[in-house]
């Protein structure tokens, strides 16, 4: 049981309130006494029944001072030195409660039932075990008490006023003893069947809630993450809609003025149409992406994933965009380490990543610069590099390029065409492989991502799908990288 848990802060309460009782009990024997000899003048001799009255409160006044002083539940083995003090304090009862007795009449005085109130708070506070042992002892305080008066091994204090005649050593006492050992015995039978019920029940409830505080957790969790994602979906509908809202707005209005012929001149108005349709496909563009990146971030599920060449799907790329790389004048090339394992993704997806990432090297790279590509392999990544030496991005943009939508002032201003979507689906997509990606820059010099893919697991390597993969590499000659 670790420390401080509810049941160890409980017994601390039971017994807090066992010291309390207590002073009850001090002073409903001294109210007993004084009534006793002064109102019905039983003669019980008062010396010493108000030592005992005074050392029952001073040992409270002890016990109060260790259960409030020392905080019993707040450390390691607080149960054994709890149960070890509640024992200790029923024990001092017990033979408190027999002096008292032997000083008021003995087995005469009825208040020796009273013993059956510590069997029940025995009960309640220790175990069954403890509590039929202090059951023993009061059984035996209390015959041993009224067989050594009856035998005369100690006085017999007769009270007057109280009983017709001395019943000390006649039979009546000794009934009077059976029935009081019998009586504990039931009663100390009983109390421990109730509490070890009441005890399990307490158990059960416990661990219930113990149970019941766990899933709490995981709810309260799964409902974050519900509240998350949903501001997410929120912030992302919020953003795609701005994104569509200005090129329709512009294009409404370009055409309001044509059909309502507020444009007359046929030059102007021709212009018009021209400037609508540039921006409807840019929405078409950026239609597109959203699609695409949708795509990548739902589609590709590793069990569908295989092996994919690196040379095949580069060869397809560079062949692609090479003519665009011609007309701005940018020098594109490639070189890939002979040998590459196969990455194990998704041929679309690895085609989608180069693309993006060769297209924006070349797109942010002036006339005269160069456009790198670069693949290597490092145990069971594989490492891709697009390097350019293009317009840079300020260190303050860098990590926000894979944004959504995002595109730096420096880039609007060099090439004012763009969606913002190309990296966020190169993130997308390395995330999908469970690849990383990183972007080092610098400003005015060019632009250099990395991005590392897993290779596909060694056996594939013997399936034929892989082999006329590995013969396409090796026809290195043949590529379309040295085309450009
Ligand atoms: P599109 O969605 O049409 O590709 P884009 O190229 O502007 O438009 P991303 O590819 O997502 O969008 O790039 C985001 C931003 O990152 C760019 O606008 C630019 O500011 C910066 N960026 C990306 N690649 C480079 C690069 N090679 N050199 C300089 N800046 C770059
Ligand atoms: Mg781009």
């Amino acid at each position: 049981m670790q420390p401080g848990t509810s049941v160890e802060q409980e017994l601390s309460r039971r017994i807090l309130w066992f010291i309390h009782l207590r002073w009850l009990a001090a002073a409903g024997t001294l109210a007993t006494l004084l009534f006793g000899n002064l109102v019905l003048k039983l003669g019980a001799p008062f010396v010493p029944l108000l030592g005992l009255v005074a050392f029952l409160a001073l040992y409270n006044l002890v016990c109060q001072l260790v259960a409030t002083g020392t905080r019993l539940h707040d450390s390691p083995g607080s149960v054994r030195r709890s149960s070890l003090f509640a024992n200790l304090q029923i024990a001092l009862d017990l033979i408190a409660l027999t002096l008292l007795l032997h000083y008021s009449g003995g087995a005469e005085n009825p208040f020796a039932f009273y013993f059956i109130f510590h069997i029940i708070i025995a009960s309640i506070l220790l175990s069954p075990r403890a509590t039929y042992l202090q059951s023993l002892l009061a059984i035996v305080l209390f015959n041993g008490m009224a067989v050594a008066e009856g035998t005369g091994l100690i006085p017999h204090i007769h009270l007057r006023n109280f009983l017709p005649a001395e019943l000390n050593g006649t039979v009546y006492v000794l009934a009077l003893q059976a029935v009081f050992t019998t009586t504990v015995a039931i009663s100390v039978y009983m109390a421990t069947s109730i509490t070890r019920r009441l005890r399990e029940h307490e158990r059960a409830v416990l661990s219930l809630s113990v149970q019941l505080a766990g899933q709490n957790d995981k709810l309260r969790e799964a409902f974050d993450m519900l509240s998350y994602t949903q501001s997410l979906q929120t912030q992302y509908m919020r953003k795609v809609s701005h994104e569509l809202r200005s090129p329709l707005a512009a294009i409404e209005s370009m055409l309001t003025l044509v059909a309502q012929k507020v444009v007359t001149e046929e030059m102007k108005r021709q212009e018009l149409v021209e400037r609508s349709l540039n921006r409807i496909r840019g929405l078409l563009r950026m239609v597109n992406d959203l699609l695409i990146l949708l795509r990548s971030r739902n589609v590709t599920l590793p069990e569908q994933f295989q092996p994919v060449d690196l040379q095949t799907v580069a060869d397809k790329v560079l062949d692609l965009l090479t003519s665009r790389a011609q007309s701005q004048r940018v020098t594109l090339e490639a070189d890939l380490q002979p040998g590459l394992s196969p990455v194990f993704g998704d041929a679309e997806g690895v085609e989608q990543l180069l693309t993006n990432l060769l297209s924006n090297g070349i797109k942010y790279t002036p006339e005269g610069g160069r456009v790198q590509l670069r693949v290597s392999q490092e145990e069971e990544k594989l490492k891709v590099e697009v390097s350019d030496t293009g317009i840079g991005i300020d260190p303050e943009d860098l990590s926000r390029v894979f944004n959504e939508f995002y595109r730096s002032n420096g880039a609007r201003h060099f090439n004012p065409v763009g969606t913002g979507l190309g990296l966020s689906i190169v993130k997308s997509i390395v995330e999908s492989h469970q690849g990383s990606i990183d972007v080092e820059s610098v400003n005015g010099k060019g632009t250099t991502f990395r991005v590392l893919l897993p290779a596909a697991p060694q056996p594939t390597l013997h399936t034929p799908q892989t082999r006329s993969a590995i013969q396409t590499k090796t026809n290195e000659s043949d590529s379309p990288l040295n085309k450009s």
